[in-house]
């Protein structure tokens, strides 16, 4: 058996060369291993201290900063030390083996993260906001996880929590005294205050959903005939040249993919090679990967060519899409037909989607159109300071509190045992999120996707 909680060492900085490389030690009691890293020095809490660090043989092995915060006013709630040397990943290897050699383990992924959750420093939902943080792949993205991480998304939960507490101290209460339950539940507004609960739920739910949105972004893929312009609007939508156009029908047989942010949604394109019949090995793995991209997407875009209408090749592409996946029709090429670019309101789509939108992918004319139509396919309502960055364990979580708030509001007078039980079961998926009722393997899972150092 080990220690319980070795002390623990991991580089922090990324991976390369770099200006200035940390090393992060996390444990109990480090002043010994800074005495000894630092050739006696006895650092002061919060204040820099420039020193050489040192091999066992006495001899430095780099120069430079040496922090030291004392527990519990640490990230992680232990000592914490951080030793701020060159970023060469030679001298970092170094600095890192030293700190093995005076009893440090080197640090799993997230076990940073994971100590200070463990020691009450964080809650599961701000500790889970530090991976989106790092994360992030857009701005909005990241301005969101740091309100996540700062504890706006938490004081929510915890509000709907004390609300749902107040509830069931009232209904438990009643469970005692069975005769009167009906006129005391009556006369305390009990239903009142389950509805209000229920709008208060409503409302952390759906910023958690365009948080969500944020998060995860959204899956679109290009189909359509061959030549119909699916690579060229690709390039379009990326604003530059990944895909190779070409004037021979079937050249662009792999899947392509690109991802470009609109007003801070992140957007994976895909490019899908036609879902056409063959012989071709080759081309039958491609085949193979288009029709997964097009079970994950959120929306496909149908493309067609207006000049061809909707020919036999399309017709046998649309008949491969599922029947719940949503599309937006895009009649390309209005250069040379000289139709007018935008939203077609009122045109009757050929491919039974609910949007056409006419476009050039080659001048560029209906693009913005179609940007609006995608963010809109997806519910986005723009970024605002009450989104929450949510994973879909919070909204998970957030359903099952609603759906037990609805049981709960369907008890009948003589339910009371039944409408208590409910309000426990909401309380718990609430709870959930912010990790009083966590099982260790979920902890285990979420850390485990966090970057060493962290
Ligand atoms: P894909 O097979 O569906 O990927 O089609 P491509 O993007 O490779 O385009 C096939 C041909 O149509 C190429 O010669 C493109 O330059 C041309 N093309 C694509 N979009 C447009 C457009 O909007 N206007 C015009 N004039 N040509 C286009
Ligand atoms: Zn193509």
């Amino acid at each position: 058996m080990t220690a319980p909680n070795p002390t623990i060492a991991a580089i922090a900085t990324a991976p390369g060369r770099g200006g200035v490389g940390v090393i992060r030690l996390s444990g109990k009691n480090l002043l010994p291993l800074a005495a000894q890293i630092s050739g006696g020095k006895t650092p002061k809490p919060r204040v820099a201290l420039y020193t050489d660090f040192l091999d066992g043989a006495g001899q430095p092995i780099d120069n430079g900063l040496l922090l030291y915060f004392a527990a519990p006013a640490s990230f992680t709630g232990e000592d914490v030390i951080e030793l701020q040397g060159h970023g060469g990943p030679v001298v970092m290897e170094m600095l890192l083996q030293r700190c093995m050699e005076l009893g440090a383990k080197p640090a799993e992924p997230g076990e940073f993260t994971k100590r200070a959750f463990l020691n009450n420093k964080l809650d599961l939902a701000q500790a889970e906001s530090v991976a989106d943080l790092i994360d992030a792949s857009s701005k909005s993205a990241a301005r969101m996880a740091l309100r996540s991480l700062k504890g706006a998304f938490s004081q929510h939960i915890h509000g709907l929590v004390d609300d749902l507490i107040t509830l069931r101290m009232l209904v438990e209460a009643t469970l005692d005294f069975p005769e009167e339950d009906i006129d005391f539940l009556e006369a305390a507004d009990a239903r009142g205050k389950l509805q209000a609960l229920q709008g208060r739920l409503k409302t952390v739910l759906a910023s958690a959903e365009q948080g969500a949105i944020l998060r995860e972004g959204m899956n679109v893929v290009l189909v359509g005939a061959p030549n119909v312009g699916k690579s060229s609007l690709l390039n379009a939508l990326a604003g530059d040249d990944i895909a190779i156009v070409t004037d021979i029908a079937g050249t662009t047989r792999d899947t392509v993919r690109e991802q470009i942010t609109l007003d801070g949604v992140p957007v994976h394109i895909i490019d899908t090679a036609g879902l056409r019949e063959t012989d071709d090995v080759v081309e039958q793995i491609g085949i193979e990967r288009s029709r997964k991209a097009v079970n994950e997407a959120d929306v496909a875009l149908v493309l067609i060519d207006p000049r061809e209408g909707l020919n036999e090749k399309t017709r046998s592409i649309l008949a491969d899409l599922s029947a719940g996946l949503k599309k937006i029709e895009i009649r390309n090429k209005t250069d040379l037909t000289g139709e007018a670019a935008g939203i077609s309101d009122g045109l009757a789509a050929l491919s039974g989607a609910d949007t056409v939108i006419r476009l050039s992918a080659k001048t560029g004319a209906g693009l913005d159109a179609l940007k609006r139509a995608l963010l809109q396919e997806i519910g986005w309502q723009g970024e605002s300071e009450s989104l929450f960055l949510a994973r879909s364990r919070h909204l998970n979580a957030l359903h099952a509190a609603e759906a037990e708030l609805e049981n709960a509001a369907l008890c009948g007078n003589h339910q009371i045992e039944l409408l208590a039980e409910h309000l426990r079961l909401a309380q718990t998926a609430c709870s959930e999120i912010t990790g009083e009722f966590t099982a260790d393997d979920l902890l285990g899972v979420i850390f485990s996707r966090f970057c060493i150092g962290k």
